[in-house]
C-alpha cells in the first residue's frame, strides 16, 4: 500500500486526567474517528486511525512508513509531516520519548517512526550493497532562520540558496554519513538537544519551530538520489505565524493541482519544494489530543487531514 494520511490520537496525559478533562475523541474502528462534545458531534473517516492504545510499532507498520522508506531507496523524494497542535504527540510519534542522556529511549518499544525508519533504511542498504550511501542532516527553522543542529559550536543562521541543479538548498549544511543505527540515533539525540525547545521542557516555547531531518541516500547513479525527510511542524495553533499553513494546505490539495507553490512565503516551503511538488511522496500524520480543552484545534486538524485524505486515495 502507498503511504496514506494517518491520524493518531494520544492518550490523556496525567495532568489532563488529574484536572478532570473529558475525553471527546474516540476511535470507532475501521478508520472512523468520532468527536463528541456539547455543541459538536462529528465523525471523520480515514484509512488509518491509531487510538490511545496503539503502539509505536503499530503506527510504523500501519501508516505505510515502511513503503515510504523503500520508495526513498528507489530514488523518490519522500517526506513525513507530523502536524497538530502543540502537545498533541508529534514529537512522540516521530522520535518517541528521547532520553536526555545515553543513546536510546527508555524502551525500544517506544522508538518513534524515525528510528524505525533508520533501521529499515540500514537493512535496505545492506541488502543492496555498496551502491547505497546514507547520510543525514538535521535542521530547524525558527522564526524564519535556518539552523544546523548537527554543527558543533555556537548556533548561526545559514543562508538558503537556489541553483539550477540542486534547487533550493542550505549553504554549508552539515551532512553526516552513517552506517549503523547507533551512529544515526546518536546524531538525532545530539541534534535534538540543540533544539531551541530542549532547554525548556515547555512546549509553548516551540512556536515557530520546524525541526527537519533529512536522511539522504546517495546511489551509484546521482540522478537517482532519494531523500527521506521528517518534518515536525510547529504547533498548528501557530500556523499563521510560521508558514506551516502553506504546507498543510498544499498537502491537502490534489497532487495535479499543486501548480503554484508559494515558495516565497516561507523557508519551509522552499526547503520542501521537492516534496511538495508533483513528484514528491508524502505521508501526513495528524496528531490530536483527546481532551475537551483541545476541541477546536482537534476539529481543525481533522478537517485538514480529511481534505488530504480525499487526495491521496485517488488512483
Ligand atoms: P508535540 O510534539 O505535538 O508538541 P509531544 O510529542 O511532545 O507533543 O507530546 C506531548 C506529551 O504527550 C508528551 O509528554 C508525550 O510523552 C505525551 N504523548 C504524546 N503521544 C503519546 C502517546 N501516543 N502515548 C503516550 N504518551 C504520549
Ligand atoms: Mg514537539
Amino acid at each position: 500500500p502507498r503511504p496514506r494520511p494517518t491520524v493518531r490520537v494520544r492518550p490523556l496525559t496525567g495532568t489532563e486526567t488529574r484536572r478532570g478533562d473529558q475525553q471527546v475523541v474516540h476511535s470507532l474502528g475501521d478508520g472512523a474517528v468520532h468527536v463528541s462534545a456539547a455543541r459538536h458531534d462529528a465523525t471523520f473517516g480515514f484509512s488509518a486511525v491509531f487510538d490511545a492504545g496503539a503502539s509505536q510499532e503499530a503506527v510504523f507498520e500501519g501508516s505505510g512508513m515502511r513503503q515510504l522508506v523503500e520508495l526513498a531507496v528507489d530514488g523518490f523524494s519522500c517526506t513525513v509531516f507530523a502536524f497538530g497542535q502543540t502537545g498533541s504527540g508529534k514529537t512522540y510519534t516521530l522520535m518517541g520519548p528521547l532520553a536526555q542522556s545515553g543513546s536510546q529511549p527508555a524502551s525500544p518499544a517506544l522508538l518513534g517512526l524515525m528510528q524505525r525508519s533508520f533501521t529499515c533504511l540500514l537493512e535496505q542498504s545492506r541488502s543492496r550493497g555498496s551502491d547505497l550511501a546514507l547520510s543525514a542532516s538535521y535542521l530547524e527553522i525558527y522564526n524564519e532562520q535556518i539552523r544546523d543542529l548537527l554543527s558543533p559550536g555556537p548556533p548561526c543562521a545559514l543562508p538558503l540558496r537556489w541553483s539550477k541543479t540542486r534547487g533550493f538548498y542550505v549553504e554549508n549544511q552539515l551532512s553526516v554519513e552513517f552506517e549503523s543505527l547507533e551512529s544515526i540515533v546518536s546524531l538525532l539525540l545530539q541534534g535534538s538537544q540543540r533544539r531551541r525547545t530542549s532547554a525548556h521542557a515547555l512546549n509553548r516555547h516551540s512556536a515557530g519551530l520546524h525541526p527537519l531531518t533529512w536522511v539522504l541516500q546517495a546511489s551509484a547513479c546521482p540522478s537517482k538520489q532519494g531523500t527521506l525527510c521528517f518534518v515536525d511542524l510547529a504547533g498548528s495553533e501557530r500556523v499563521k505565524e510560521t508558514g506551516s499553513r502553506h504546507c498543510i494546505s498544499l498537502l491537502a490539495k490534489p497532487r495535479g493541482k499543486r501548480t503554484h507553490i508559494p515558495y516565497r512565503d516561507s523557508k519551509l516551503t522552499r526547503l520542501l519544494a521537492r516534496s511538495l511538488g508533483g513528484s514528491g511522496i508524502t505521508l501526513m500524520v495528524a496528531c490530536i489530543s483527546p481532551s475537551s480543552r483541545c476541541l477546536s484545534e482537534t476539529l481543525s486538524t481533522l478537517h485538514y487531514a480529511s481534505r488530504a485524505r480525499r487526495v491521496t486515495t485517488r488512483p
